[in-house]
């Protein structure tokens, strides 16, 4: 073993969605040379973006919030802050045949399908939950447990429940108070001006895979190198040590590493490292996760003047209905209205099976229930995405099940929304991991002051 500067040390990182992105720009930064692997055709992985009326739109909805300050600091950095836009958020909820603004607390005291009692109950809730600071005193009990006891069971079937369904389907009761608490108190933290001013909600003209595409060019300036359509199929392990990637395709090919970053799903990571010791592989098993599944129209006309639409109402469908053109003009889509119906499943749910015909068929009725207007007329176009491995289940005691960053493996590494807690997964966090993992891994190799194992 010989002593080497950092740009002799490759750290081999596999996945380039925005975690593997962000742990390439600041490892380049700091001067390794980085080789990142990606298995799809485009970097991006769930920000993934496609087309409508020649503007470029992200296939499974995305905004951030004015808390997400990492993504926001990371944009300032690239230059694309004028490319940050803000608007209010239009929130709301469908409860029998219904569709109520739910945006302040005026809204809240006009939402009459639960008693006057139970609106004030909920409110008062929310600012107890806004005023707590520690979330640790939430791990032991689910929220609906919780909300049952202190909101009431009317607030939790017609408001929380169908909100905490809208992000984790049939597996929305297992949820723990943990995870609400943060969804409640970043949201209301949010808001700058106190609980009673609107919320804004922060979108990246052209796309968030704007973002993709500068971090990308800017490290291949850094001399970093970036490989799609080159599923990496295997975590090479030498004497205890990650020494190499194998990865797949035509070209085939072993990347010699003195370090890796694995940000992939915990199954992906799992397949691709069978030697990992046992309790780590356990824990990472340990962690389910949802599918999404993601109808999207091109509509002549609008279906309701909300953006996010929370649907409370067990026989549609779908848990939410998102009209990204009631946030960012459609002017800026060939003047098409865009639509999301969304959905969080279990991988055995039959909708997953569903052609996007077949899919058409099961929901728009329900569009007529939300809009009787609607007619399948209205559709210009449609596209239907899947993404597995979109949403981890946050069940009670989370924090135990958090697979470390470092791994038992030395110069083996992981970073993936399973590691993001309390708060909700998001871009903003998945760039804060890959950063944190890219210090920590640069650390370690700069600590060893080591070594080029290959
Ligand atoms: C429906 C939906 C809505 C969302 N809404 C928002 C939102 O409003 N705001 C927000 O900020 N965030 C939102 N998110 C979350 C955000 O998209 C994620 O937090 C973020 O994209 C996760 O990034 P990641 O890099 O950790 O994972 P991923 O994006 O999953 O990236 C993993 C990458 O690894 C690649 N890969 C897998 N196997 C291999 C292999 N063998 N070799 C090489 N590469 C491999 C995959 O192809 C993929 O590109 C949403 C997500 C979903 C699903």
């Amino acid at each position: 073993m010989k002593a080497c500067p950092e740009a002799q040390r490759r750290v081999g990182i596999i996945g380039g969605g925005v975690a593997g992105l962000a742990a390439a720009y600041r490892l380049c930064q700091r001067g390794f040379q980085v080789h990142l692997l990606e298995a799809g055709p485009t970097l991006g992985g769930l920000v993934g973006t496609f087309e409508i009326g020649g503007g470029r739109i992200e296939q499974f909805y995305h905004h951030i919030f004015s808390t997400d300050t990492t993504i926001a600091a990371l944009i300032q950095e690239l230059g694309l802050a004028d490319r940050l836009v803000w608007h209010e958020s239009k929130v709301g909820i469908f409860y029998d045949g219904r569709i109520y603004d739910f945006v302040t607390p005026l809204d809240l005291l006009r939402f009459t399908p639960i008693s006057l009692i139970d609106r004030l109950r909920l409110g008062l809730v929310g600012l107890y939950l806004r005023r707590q600071k520690e979330w640790r005193r939430y791990e032991s009990i689910t929220a609906r447990e919780w909300i049952i006891k202190y909101a009431g069971r009317r607030n939790y079937d017609v408001v929380w429940g169908p909100l905490l369904r809208g992000k984790f389907g049939q597996r929305a009761d297992d949820i723990s108070m943990a995870w609400f608490w943060s969804k409640i108190h970043l949201r209301f933290a949010s808001r700058k001006g106190g609980p009673l001013q609107k919320e804004q909600l922060g979108y990246l003209m052209s796309s968030f895979g704007l973002l993709v595409d500068v971090l990308g060019e800017r490290i291949r300036q850094m001399g970093g190198t970036l490989e799609t359509s080159r599923p990496v199929q295997r975590v090479v392990v030498e004497n205890g040590r990650a020494v190499a990637l194998e990865v797949g395709g035509p070209k085939g090919q072993k990347v010699p590493c003195d370090a890796i970053i694995a940000a992939v799903p915990n199954q992906v990571f799992l397949r691709l490292t069978p030697s990992l010791p046992e309790a780590y592989a356990a824990k990472l098993r340990g962690v389910q996760y949802q599918w999404a599944l993601c109808l999207v129209l091109a509509l002549k006309r609008s279906l309701s003047p909300i953006y996010w639409m929370n649907i409370s109402d067990r026989s549609i469908p779908f848990l939410a209905l998102i009209e990204h053109t009631n946030f960012i003009d459609r002017s800026h889509y060939g003047g098409l209205h865009v639509a999301y119906l969304s959905n969080y499943l279990d991988e055995a749910s039959p909708l997953l099976q569903m052609e996007i015909d077949e899919l058409c068929r099961l929901y728009f009725p329900h569009l007529g229930r939300i809009n009787p207007a609607f007619s399948p007329e209205w559709v210009a176009d449609r596209w239907l995405f899947r993404g597995p491995y979109a949403q981890p289940i946050i069940a009670t005691h989370y924090s135990d099940a958090i697979p470390e960053p470092r791994t038992p493996i030395e110069g083996l590494y992981l970073a993936n929304m399973t590691q993001i807690y309390p708060e909700d997964r998001g871009q903003n966090y998945s760039i804060r991991l890959g950063e944190q993992v890219a210090a920590l891994a640069a650390s370690d190799l700069e600590r060893a002051g080591t070594a080029v194992y290959h």
